[in-house]
């Protein structure tokens, strides 16, 4: 067993504390990345703090599922990667491999369920637990090389950020001469907006303030509407031919189906508790609602090609691994601008 140092949640809801456990020993295609930096996503805090939403009995749990860092050690049957390799790994980091959407390279929509990178089982038996740690053990088959034109910091989000957005938009067939709106220009949407933009997309951001709104043109959004102006929200009827819904907390979509072209679709990925909206939204005009969420390994491959070919990477403020309780907190009152990463490199020298 591999002894790694790492961050964890001793029960539910709990403030992190330094915590030692183990990694499996490499198997022949494994490889250990040591961890340099790990973004702090909403699952994250959905699962250290789960309250009444879905209790998990899980505990000590380490989060963690987008990070970047640099391969320490290669299984004898790795051949994508060295040891001294920049690396990126996600939230998927092992599936069946056998069944039709594995075969695709969709292995995030495994029959059997893919294993995510915490709060999962692997397939020894063991729970797998996240990247606020100094060291994570990840199959080859689920670790991507870093694009060396990168900030690494500014990566780690990509990976499951950026998937989450960059699959619907693809899936959807965003181009040249789309009309997207993003609802909610945050950690997720931010993304959509930057990825959109460079498929050749025009933008319109939905926001709650004015404060947000100028963050949001400063990121390049083409226009901006405040969803509380009952005025502009009604003149966006009919215009878009692809809505992104990032919100992670339940809201009202139908003023958003209504937006959409006639035969056109709304994806939500905030993952909330329910959508709420009238049917008659979707009769009229033909409508649709879909979700999204991570990605398979050949579109995270791709984009991460992508993001290298148009410079995109996430928005991140980086902060020292021990300020992770202060970055859990913020992340729950939504005082963050786009991305929060912890920096890991401290932890384990003390
Ligand atoms: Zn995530
Ligand atoms: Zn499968």
């Amino acid at each position: 067993m591999r002894p790694v140092a790492g961050y964890a949640a001793l029960h539910p809801a709990a403030p992190l504390t330094r915590w030692d456990f183990e990694r499996r020993d490499l198997t022949g295609t494994d490889i250990a990345v040591k961890v340099s930096y790990v973004g702090v996503c909403h699952s994250d805090l959905d699962a250290l703090r789960p309250g009444d939403r879905s209790p998990d009995t899980n505990f000590p749990l380490v989060a963690g599922h987008e990070f970047v860092g640099r391969a320490t050690a290669v299984g004898d049957r790795v051949s994508k990667f060295e040891v001294g390799d920049a690396v990126a790994v996600g939230n998927i980091i092992d599936s069946c491999l056998e069944c039709g959407p594995c075969l695709s390279g969709k292995e995030h929509f495994c029959d059997h369920y893919p294993t995510l990178t915490y709060g999962g089982v692997d397939r020894f038996g063991r729970r797998t637990q996240g990247a606020y740690a100094t060291e994570y053990v990840v199959d080859e088959k689920f670790a991507y090389s870093l694009p060396p034109n990168l900030d690494p910091a500014g990566v780690a989000p990509l990976m499951c950020a950026g998937i989450t957005t960059y699959s619907p938009l693809r899936r959807w067939k965003v181009g040249a001469g789309s009309v997207v709106g993003v609802v909610g220009v945050g950690g997720l949407g931010h993304l959509a907006v930057k990825l959109a933009r460079a498929m050749g997309a025009s933008v319109v951001g939905f926001t709650v303030n004015e404060e947000k709104a100028q963050k949001a043109m400063a990121l390049g959004v083409d226009e901006v509407v405040i969803v509380t102006d009952d005025a502009a929200m009604n003149a966006q009827f009919r215009r878009f031919d692809f809505i992104l819904d990032t919100v992670p907390v339940v809201h009202d979509i139908d003023s958003y189906l209504r937006a959409l072209k006639i035969e056109s679709a709304l994806c939500s990925v905030g993952i909330v508790d329910q959508l709420r909206f009238d049917p008659i939204n979707l009769i009229v005009g033909g409508k649709s609602i879909g979700g999204a969420g991570s990605g398979g390994t050949v579109e995270t491959k791709e984009m991460l090609d992508f993001c290298s070919a148009h410079q995109i990477i996430s928005e991140v403020e980086v902060l020292p691994i021990d300020a992770v309780n202060t970055a859990l907190d913020r992340l729950s009152r939504a005082a963050v601008d786009y991305r929060l990463v912890l920096d890991v490199s401290m932890l384990g020298s003390n």
